[in-house]
């Protein structure tokens, strides 16, 4: 494996696309203080996956964003790939050249990508581990790292010579094989808690199951007495019908005879009515008859009343006559004699 360019846009001071090839052999960056060697250095680690701003020599991670001049404008992301000649197949991916780029937006956003298809960091770190090209690796080397090494704790310093003699990978299986291990036996314990935590529920499990096979066939034989109680109450029912029907029956006919009387009785009623009209048209007549026969009673009487005190008055004036033709014939036969 050998890296066979770098590519940076945007990144430190960037600002222009920068590519720098790496022929065989050795390549040397030369260059005033402060023209920016570091920042390629910085560059390789950035695009391997480095997370910390500090060691970007930074405050915050966007500060490898170009951040502009007096006479140009800042940028608004910073973009590193660098191209790895893989044909001897040190890195377990079937491509014979390999782009590994990052991207990082001023937003915060990070964009990782394997040969143009975008992938996680988590990706790039399985892919270069154990190539001796981490971001922690032995292949980088910057300011002051030499020192570093020579400073480091054995445990540190071991870290580099397990990375260079590329047992990484293995260790890292180990370790993860480990933690799988570790969380199989919490697993394991966790399910034979879950075991006895069953085996308890089972028993309560069983207890209920009696209890509802012994619920289920109480409720059939309920269900049967039900049935019965339900055909002696429907058969006493239909007969209690079957009584009413025919009381229903009886009480129409009687209801029908009672019509026809009421009816009988309503002419007989009619009839009676029309006599008694007939009764009161008579005893008005007779009324009137006898009121009639009353007057003309009281006419005569009155009648009579006067005929008498006429005839009385002519009585008199008879005797009057009488005497005055008494008198006249007496006078007559005194007058004759
Ligand atoms: P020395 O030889 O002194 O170590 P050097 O060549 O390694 O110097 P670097 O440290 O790589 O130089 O580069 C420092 C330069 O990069 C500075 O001029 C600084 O202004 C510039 N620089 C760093 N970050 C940015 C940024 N975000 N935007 C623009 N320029 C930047």
């Amino acid at each position: 494996m050998q890296l066979k360019k770098i590519k940076l846009f945007g990144f430190k001071s960037f600002a222009e696309s920068t590519t720098l090839e790496f022929n065989e052999g050795i390549t040397a960056i030369v260059g005033p203080n402060g023209c920016g060697k570091s920042n390629i250095a910085d560059a390789f680690r950035w695009v391997l996956g480095e997370q910390s701003a500090k060691s970007m020599r930074g405050h915050k991670m966007n500060d490898v964003i170009f951040a502009g001049t007096s006479t140009r404008k800042a940028l608004n992301f910073a973009e590193v790939a660098i191209v790895l000649d893989n044909s001897d197949k040190t890195l377990p991916i079937e491509y014979t050249e390999v782009a590994v780029m990052r991207r990082l937006h001023r937003s915060g956003e990070s964009e990782y990508f394997i040969n143009g298809h975008q992938v996680r960091l988590k990706d790039i770190h399985s892919l270069l581990l154990d190539s001796g090209m981490g971001k922690d690796a032995y292949s980088i080397f910057e300011q002051g790292k030499i020192d570093q090494v020579i400073n480091y704790t054995p445990l540190e310093r071991r870290y580099i010579f397990e990375e260079a003699s590329g047992i990484l990978r293995f260790l890292q299986r180990k370790r993860e094989a480990l933690r799988k291990l570790e969380q199989s036996d919490q697993n394991l314990m966790r399910v034979k808690d879950i075991h006895l935590e069953v085996e308890k529920q089972i028993i309560v499990l069983e207890q209920q199951a009696e209890k509802a096979r012994l619920f289920k066939e109480h409720k059939q034989q309920l269900e049967i007495l039900e049935k019965g109680i339900f055909v002696i109450k429907y058969d006493n029912l239909q007969h209690r019908c079957q009584e009413i029907f025919k009381k229903e029956e009886t009480q129409k006919l009687l209801h029908a005879e009672m019509l026809t009387t009421i009816e009988e009785m309503k002419k007989e009623l009619q009839a009676a009515k029309a006599i008694q009209e007939e009764s009161e048209l008579d005893l008005r007549k007779q009324q009137e008859k006898l009121y009639q026969t009353q007057s003309e009673k009281e006419i005569k009487r009155r009648e009579k009343t006067f005929l008498s005190r006429a005839f009385k008055r002519n009585g008199y004036k008879r005797k009057a006559l009488a005497a005055r033709t008494g008198k006249y014939v007496r006078k007559t036969a005194d007058a004759t004699s």
